[in-house]
């Protein structure tokens, strides 16, 4: 006698901080577990794949099986040999073939995109961008990720690269990005620079869920926390306006830690946006809807997607 199992689809979004790993059942998250990115760095790199194998398991459920797996991955991905190229930020899994050896340990069909890609698909299949047209999705946390979907397909560059559009000239500003950019919008409108432009005014801000409510309130009292945060509002704005005049999406998602507290910086965000008469472009711009969520969420259901466009074409 055969015992039946039931599938899971398997997401991995793997960020420089944070490896976050669920388990979709149709489009319900049943399992969801982070662990730090950086304890993959403590092991061999050929146990990596083990790792991930070992934990993916050890989360399904008795009575399921594992369907696919799909991964997001912070930074380059080269779709050609589905190697990660991000020795900046996601070094442990760069430069070595992660996704076939998980294909054959698991048995399974195994995908893998850049994380922001894989988070605006997560958004445009089950969250905010449902029935868009185009979408933009925004991340910004440690540094910011762009991504664009015309009609559910992301937007490459001519090799077939993600493009990283988060890394575009906005400023005068003399300080050199990693990228090598001066007046990079990433360090400028990224989380972490709003982050180092608090701590001078307020050393020990924690950053989590109560965030927005404790901001609001030094906001209210301290002009200068107010002008900080509309100045901030206004670099996102300077960077969006860029993009949303080259891509004309009908829709654009904030997500990342900073996308949270919106209501704080929208008036410099709605000032660096304001254009004459004629010019105006469309900012329909929204919180995402699924949050942290997003990029495992889309991860999940890659395969799936990929398989699609395969029967497709
Ligand atoms: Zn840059």
């Amino acid at each position: 006698m055969t015992t039946q199992t039931f599938p899971l689809r398997a997401g991995i979004d793997m960020g420089g901080t944070g490896t976050r790993i669920m388990l979709l059942n149709g489009e319900r998250e049943v399992a969801s577990e982070t662990v730090p990115s950086a304890w993959f760095a403590t092991l061999p790199q050929a146990l990596r794949a083990k790792a991930l194998v070992d934990k993916i398991c050890h989360m399904l459920p008795p009575g399921y099986s594992l369907a696919s797996l799909g991964i997001g991955a912070s930074g380059p991905v080269n779709n050609q040999t589905e190697i990660i190229e991000n020795n900046d930020t996601l070094a442990c899994f760069s430069g070595y073939p992660l996704v076939a050896q998980l294909r054959e340990m698991l048995a399974v069909p195994v995908a893998i995109d850049n994380d922001a890609v894989v988070a605006a698909l997560g958004e445009y299949h089950l969250g905010a961008g449902r029935g868009s047209q185009r979408m933009m999705m925004v991340t910004l946390g440690t540094g910011i990720g762009v991504a664009l979907l015309d009609r559910g397909e992301p937007l490459r560059s001519f090799d077939g690269k993600h493009p990283e559009a988060g890394h575009i000239p906005i400023s005068s500003d003399p300080v050199t990005c990693y990228c090598g950019l001066q007046g990079c919008w990433e360090t400028l409108a990224s989380r972490s620079g709003l982050q180092q432009a608090l701590e001078k005014e307020i050393p020990n801000l924690a950053w989590d869920d109560s965030t927005l409510a404790v901001l609001s309130e030094i906001k209210a009292a301290s002009p200068k926390v107010a002008d900080i945060l509309y100045q901030y509002g206004y670099t996102v704005g300077r960077g969006l306006n860029t993009l949303l005049a080259l891509y004309g999406p009908d829709i654009t998602l904030l997500s990342g830690s900073a996308a949270a507290l919106l209501p704080l910086y929208q008036s410099g965000l709605d000032a660096a946006l304001t254009r004459a008469d004629g010019y105006a472009v469309n900012h329909h711009i929204i919180q995402s809807s699924l949050g942290d969520a997003a990029g495992a969420s889309g991860a999940a259901i890659l395969p799936t997607l990929r398989e699609t466009r395969l029967h497709q074409s």
